[in-house]
């Protein structure tokens, strides 16, 4: 799609802000610089080696939904679009938010959730990790945690016995029990990495969040051909008054129309 043939010629001056640390936030940036737009993206800082988007960026926090609101004030932002993780709630709550003190127009951009395969073995899901962690220790004694390092310690307790292998981007600051074995490494992974990876540990569970994309789904399609358990934490809904679309280039279309 070619966004300048769509006439768009940029409202320059009013810079966007993207809330990123996803491949659609750093997408949309691309679409956007590529034509003129003037773009920053926010990054939370939570990773050591970020993947960075092009276009200028900014790291951290902004001090909570007031600290947000002063930014875009003083900032002169003229749109922001949140294209934050998923389950990056807090973040999400915090844009929602200061855009209604600012009057800031907001774009929620979110990739679809991960449906099960017809042919799969029954996926379970649950509404909280610590659902999660109480569902999966009835399930299987050889759990493959992919959660994020942040929502471990709920599963420390419940999973204490089991031989988990946990996978991360980066290490967790907390203890891990002795039994569980610890992973870091960043997708995107492949079908025949992931398989060789839960065959050799012989995992009987797989738990993820229900984050979406291509990066992190051969772990899915993986457990269903081995016909493991995967339990899904669903997602929390984005308020229904703000538009969301699902792919970056329509998030470019919609930001180019203003
Ligand atoms: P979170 O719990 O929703 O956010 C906690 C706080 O971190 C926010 O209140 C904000 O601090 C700061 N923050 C989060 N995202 C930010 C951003 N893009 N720019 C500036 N500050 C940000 O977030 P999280 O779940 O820790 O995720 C952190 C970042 O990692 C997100 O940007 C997300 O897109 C990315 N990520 C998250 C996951 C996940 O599973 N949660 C997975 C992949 C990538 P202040 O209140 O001080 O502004």
């Amino acid at each position: 799609m070619s966004l300048l043939a769509a006439g768009a010629t940029s409202d320059a001056g009013k810079p966007v802000l993207i809330l990123g640390g996803t491949a659609e936030a750093r997408e949309l940036a691309a679409l956007l610089v590529e034509v003129g737009v003037p773009v920053t993206s926010s990054l939370a800082g939570r990773v050591a080696r970020p993947r960075l988007p092009v276009g200028d960026v900014r790291i951290g926090g902004f001090g909570g939904v007031d600290g947000l609101a002063r930014y875009l004030r003083e900032r002169g932002i003229g749109l922001v679009v949140d294209a934050t993780h998923p389950f990056a709630q807090g973040m999400s709550r915090n844009a929602v938010a200061a855009v209604a003190l600012v009057g800031t127009p907001l774009l929620r951009l979110e990739r679809p959730g991960w449906e099960a395969s017809p042919q799969a073995r029954q996926w379970c899901w649950v509404d909280s990790h610590d659902e999660a962690a109480a569902v999966t220790a009835r399930l299987g004694h050889r759990p493959f945690l992919t959660v994020g390092r942040q929502s471990l310690d709920r599963f420390t307790g419940p999973l204490v016995d089991a031989d988990a292998l946990v996978r991360v981007v980066d290490p967790p600051d907390i203890s891990l029990p002795a039994r569980w074995t610890l992973l870091t490494s960043r997708g995107p992974y492949t079908a025949d990495a992931e398989r060789a990876l839960m065959v050799a540990h012989g995992c009987d569970v797989v738990v993820t969040k229900n984050s979406g994309g291509s990066f992190t789904w051969a772990k899915l399609q993986v457990a269903d051909e081995l016909g493991l358990h995967v339990v899904v934490v669903r997602r929390t809904a984005y308020p229904a008054v703000v538009q969301t679309m699902s792919a970056a280039a329509d998030a470019a279309a919609w930001v180019l129309a203003r």
